[in-house]
């Protein structure tokens, strides 16, 4: 639908405009800074930030049912800018105008529900919410989309010139800056930093196809950051790990489409989620409570954040149940299939203890967790999931490990509906898949197959036959008859199929 065809009644909302007052908010020690230049840390105590509106308030004019029913229309409207997470413009960044946002078909992925037989293996109902499907095949397309949007709108309005922005990845975070800011040629150039051997060949080949300079280096990702890092601090550099505040503006779009997927009625949901970097998780509880503040839901769902064994500083800091000795560790991470969370001092952090504290807080109870799963596990839960039709990634597995520790542990319970973030798209960390099958885990991880989980292809070359077709050699005739009899027949044989 165009604008015009809506009811005069509901144009009014259709359309956001621009407003809002946001600044950036140190997380340390609680001052503001205005957004006109790029920050990443405050320049007063060096902690990260948070982006808040202060006119925030002025949203609430419009009652909770009066904003369901905006996102709801917008639906049906055909307009590109918002098409994808800028759905929800004034929750995101409504500073960026309309002609700014850049939209490459982020957001709206699908909650795709478990099969019955999964369903009934674990005792829970469950759905998959597939951000694989997201352009770069992950969901830090959500959060590119608003960095971008801003540094276009910089561009554009604000008159500032070329753009270099750079990143330090674990693979999907390189894709998605490289594949939004080609998006934005030549206006802004991309380079991005990798740790050397540890991203997966997909993952590489990405940023290499936007035509990013891309940098490997050795270590691991803590050590890529800590270069970026460096990068960010002494040069004209536009930064786009999640440090960046604007990412986590976008990656809250998580919550406001599980929300309006399922008609606004959060009550009973159990939303798991890997935790890296530790930036997704953070906007995932930013964002329900942002939709609380607005009246759109009337209660905050369960977050239970999940980590491997062999990366897991943020659990190991929720373990201590003590608040007086809770104590932040950063961890060495060791060999990882979540690959794209294998990160030991994440980031965010400061982000997490603030937001589970005012999320726990607002829900008057506990609503935050983090649960621990081996390597194991993470790859049996993958394998299993994919089998039944869902499109799993390593992190997608460690989500559904999660949930099934995350029941033992009473955190989840029957009653609940729960909502796995499968962060990234299979295909991407495929080679894993292939280690299982071809039991080829290094002993670091700690994998071994499960014989009912293998697959494997099987050649077919039929018995009696002396000619066989061969590229650029076709067989004809004769020859070729036999070849295609005797192929389908060993293949019914090894079917077990009936004749008919
Ligand atoms: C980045 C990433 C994560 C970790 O998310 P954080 O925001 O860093 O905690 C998990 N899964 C995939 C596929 C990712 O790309
Ligand atoms: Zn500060």
């Amino acid at each position: 639908m165009r604008v015009e065809d809506f009811a005069p009644a509901d144009q009014k909302l259709l359309l956001p405009q621009p407003g809002g007052d946001l600044v950036y908010q140190c997380l340390g020690c609680g001052q503001t800074h205005g957004i006109e230049k790029l920050l990443y840390t405050c320049p007063d105590c060096g902690q990260v930030l948070l982006i808040e509106d202060r006119n925030f308030d002025r949203l609430k004019a419009v009652p909770g049912p009066a904003w369901r029913r905006v996102f709801d229309l917008r639906r049906m409207l055909n307009l590109p800018a918002l098409s994808g997470i800028f759905r929800y413009h004034e929750l995101i960044a409504p500073v960026v105008p309309l002609d700014s946002v850049v939209y490459l078909g982020e957001g709206h992925t699908p909650l795709v529900r478990a099969t019955a037989r999964l369903r009934e293996a674990v005792g829970q109902d469950f759905c998959f919410k597939n951000d694989g499907q997201n352009p770069s095949a992950s969901f830090k397309d959500r959060g590119m989309a608003v960095a971008l949007s801003f540094i276009n709108y910089l561009i554009n309005h604000r008159g500032v010139g070329k753009i270099l922005s750079v990143c330090a990845s674990t693979g999907d975070t390189s894709a998605s800056a490289a594949l939004y800011a080609a998006y934005l040629a030549p206006k802004v150039a991309s380079a991005v930093l990798l740790p050397l051997g540890k991203v997966t060949p997909q993952q590489l080949s990405q940023p290499l196809g936007s035509g990013a300079s891309v940098f490997e280096i050795p270590g691991v990702f803590d050590d890529c950051m800590k270069v970026v890092e460096h990068l960010a601090d002494n040069y004209q550099v536009a930064l786009l790990n999640s440090k960046n505040a604007w990412r986590i503006r976008g990656q809250e779009s998580y919550s406001y489409e599980i929300a309006q997927d399922l008609d606004y009625d959060v009550e009973g949901l159990a939303v798991l989620v890997p935790i890296g970097n530790a930036g997704n998780v953070s906007a995932i509880m930013a964002g329900f409570l942002r939709l609380l503040d607005l009246g759109l839901i009337t209660s905050l769902p369960k977050i239970v954040g999940v980590q491997s064994h062999h990366a897991d500083p943020v659990f190991r800091y929720y373990q201590e149940t003590d608040l007086a000795k809770r104590q932040w560790r950063p961890v060495t991470v060791q060999d990882s299939v979540a690959q794209a969370a294998m990160i030991g001092n994440p980031v965010s952090m400061p982000r997490v203890m603030e937001l589970a504290r005012r999320y726990d807080q607002r829900a008057g109870r506990p609503r935050f967790f983090v649960v621990q799963v081996s390597e194991q596990e993470i790859m049996d839960r993958m394998i299993l999931a994919n089998r039944h039709g869902h499109i799993v990634c390593t992190q997608g597995g460690e989500s559904f490990a999660g949930m099934v520790r995350a029941k033992e542990l009473g955190i989840v319970t029957e009653g609940d509906y729960a909502i796995l973030d499968a962060t990234a798209h299979h295909l991407k960390f495929i080679g894993f898949q292939q280690m299982y099958f071809d039991n080829a885990f290094p002993p670091g991880f700690g994998v071994t197959p499960r014989p009912e989980l293998v697959n494997a292809p099987q050649q077919v070359r039929a018995a009696g036959l002396s000619q066989f077709p061969a590229p650029g050699k076709p067989l004809a005739g004769e020859a070729f008859q036999d070849f295609v009899k005797a192929t389908a027949e060993e293949i019914a044989r090894r079917l077990g199929l009936e004749a008919r």
